[in-house]
């Protein structure tokens, strides 16, 4: 797969307003600040690729990327932004689960953390979601770049032990846009959900 041929498709507030349900995606999901608008940046080797995501206004949204017919990338939502009061954040909340829940062409969940700060609340949520519904994740462990190779691969050990018992499910990688660590593992992961 090509993945600097990604284009933006369109937002979508819930899952009714999703583009059809066809073919294969592959959703990217993190608390805000965690790297991801960095990490389908570097991937797609497009620095504005994922500002959309950004614009404010756009931040509750589900953005879609085409790669092909029948490939998307989707870009959920940041979460955890102080600001945002509890009902949007549990109305946000419930549309997120719907769309993991519902929708049948989603194959695959990526899910970014610090590498410095895993598994907090959300991350936490978001695999006991993904395997309620039987859904392969892959973690990305980003920044690594910001650790010493000790702590970082200490840290990939860390989260490998902790999701164990979900391993049929879960793999987890280092990951740094910066340096571009983990990049063609991240692609090898995209590639095989997204064409299977
Ligand atoms: P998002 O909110 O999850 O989309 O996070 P961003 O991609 O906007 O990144 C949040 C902050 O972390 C920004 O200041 C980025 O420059 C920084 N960042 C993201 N990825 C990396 C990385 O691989 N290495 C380093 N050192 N900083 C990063």
């Amino acid at each position: 797969i090509n993945f600097r041929q990604a284009e933006f498709l369109t937002s979508a507030p819930t899952l009714a307003k999703c583009p059809a349900d066809r073919g294969l995606e592959v959703a990217f999901a993190g608390r805000s600040n965690a790297g991801k608008s960095s990490a389908i940046n570097t991937l797609t080797e497009n620095k504005r690729m994922a500002r959309t995501s950004k614009t404010p206004g756009r931040t509750q949204l589900i953005n879609f990327f085409t790669l092909s017919d029948s490939q998307r990338l989707v870009d959920l939502p940041g979460y955890g932004f102080a600001k945002v009061p509890l009902e949007v954040k549990e109305k946000w909340q419930r549309h997120l689960e719907e769309y993991l829940r519902e929708r049948q062409s989603l194959y695959g969940l990526i899910l970014l953390m610090d590498c410095r700060h895993p598994l907090q609340d959300f991350d936490r949520m978001m695999l006991s979601w993904a395997q309620s519904c039987n859904m392969p994740v892959h973690i990305l462990l980003t920044k690594a770049d910001k650790l010493k190779k000790g702590p970082a691969n200490n840290s990939l050990l860390k989260v490998r032990k902790e999701l164990e018992p979900m391993q049929d499910l879960v793999s987890v990688q280092l990951f740094s846009a910066l340096k571009r660590t983990g990049l063609d593992q991240l692609q090898i992961k995209l590639t095989q959900w997204l064409s299977s």
